[in-house]
């Protein structure tokens, strides 16, 4: 298990994801706990979200494999102003743009007030589950 799984099905306002497609198998991990993303066995690209195709060469169905769920924050932005109308109690609220140690990069909400982030920080997933499908990889400072 990558990291942990809190309800929040009766809390939550926000968007929800729809699971479909190439992402279905993601979102089913979501709420195992477990983190996924795409490397691609034909050139070795690692790509979140998940797609249909390899961006790297456009191969099929790129294989899932299994994130330790760490990494650290690429860059961030702290929301003043809800970017949906579900988030409107939340702000101010940290997005961020994480590279996971495996590589690929992602956006996902930092559970941290807006001071305690930085660049470069370390960060581990948890995840919020939302639906009865799908969980939202949140990440907390390390
Ligand atoms: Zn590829």
């Amino acid at each position: 298990m990558t990291g942990d799984v809190e309800d929040r099905r009766e809390e939550w306002e926000g968007p929800v994801p729809v699971p479909n497609g190439a992402n279905a198998d993601f979102w089913a991990a979501t709420l195992e706990g477990e983190l996924l993303y795409q490397r691609c066995a034909e050139c070795g690209t690692s790509q979140l979200y998940p797609r249909a195709v390899c961006t790297g060469c456009g191969a099929v169905d790129p294989a899932f494999e299994v994130s330790e769920g760490t990494g650290t924050v690429y860059t961030y932005t702290v929301c003043h102003i809800p970017g949906e109308p579900g988030f409107k109690d939340r702000t101010p609220y940290v997005v961020a743009n994480v590279e996971l140690t495996e590589g690929p990069r992602l956006l996902a909400l930092v559970d941290c007030e807006p001071d305690e982030i930085e660049v470069g920080a370390p960060v581990g997933v948890t995840f919020w589950q939302v639906t009865d499908e799908a969980a939202l990889p949140v990440f907390e400072l390390r």
